[in-house]
């Protein structure tokens, strides 16, 4: 989504409503804070996300994104990637062609995108989404991450430490 002001290309999200053109969004450009709206005519049909328990409900972009929101609450995530994360997921969602998708699909996708993010964002939405079944399981998920990060320091996720630090440590150098 480019702003119409400097021509940059990170928003975020301020406010989104369906309306009869598409969905309406109000932006916010992040480079120059010029607000802009977009109508955004992504599905060219309505998904119906099959819930466990067999219920079928429209998919509600709001809804994904209160829980993803929750789930990313306090963590030092830069501005605008919480939208560009539900954008991406929702528009796979649409260019899936699938008119129903089962919502543990979706929350897998969820999932997956958050374990690339910030690994505590993909805890936290794990033990709600897939109600862990004990502590046992949730140790597990736990120590896998700890070892992934380990053997990969220099990921995408948001390094705890400071890069020149982690260089130092790893001992080489960050892209
Ligand atoms: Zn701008």
């Amino acid at each position: 989504m480019q702003c119409p002001y400097c021509g940059g290309t990170d928003s975020s999200v301020i406010d989104s409503r369906p309306g009869d053109e598409g969905v309406r969004r109000r932006r916010r450009c992040l480079a120059c804070g010029a607000r802009f709206t977009t109508y955004e005519r992504v599905q060219s049909h309505n998904i119906f996300v099959v819930k466990k328990d067999g219920r079928r409900e429209e998919f509600n972009r709001d809804k994904l994104s209160s829980g993803i929101r929750k789930a990313c609450e306090k963590r030092p995530l830069p501005i605008g990637i919480i939208d560009k994360l539900i954008d991406s997921i929702e528009t796979e969602l649409y260019h899936s062609g699938k008119v129903e998708m089962s919502s543990t699909i979706i929350g897998d996708l969820v999932m997956q995108e958050l374990e690339k993010l910030d690994h505590i964002a993909y805890i936290r939405f794990a033990s709600v989404y897939r109600e862990f079944a004990d502590i046992g399981v949730l140790k597990q998920v736990v120590d896998s991450l700890a070892e992934e990060e380990k053997s990969t320091p220099v990921s995408n996720q948001l390094p705890l430490l400071p890069s020149h630090v982690v260089n130092h440590l790893v001992g080489h150098k960050r892209k």
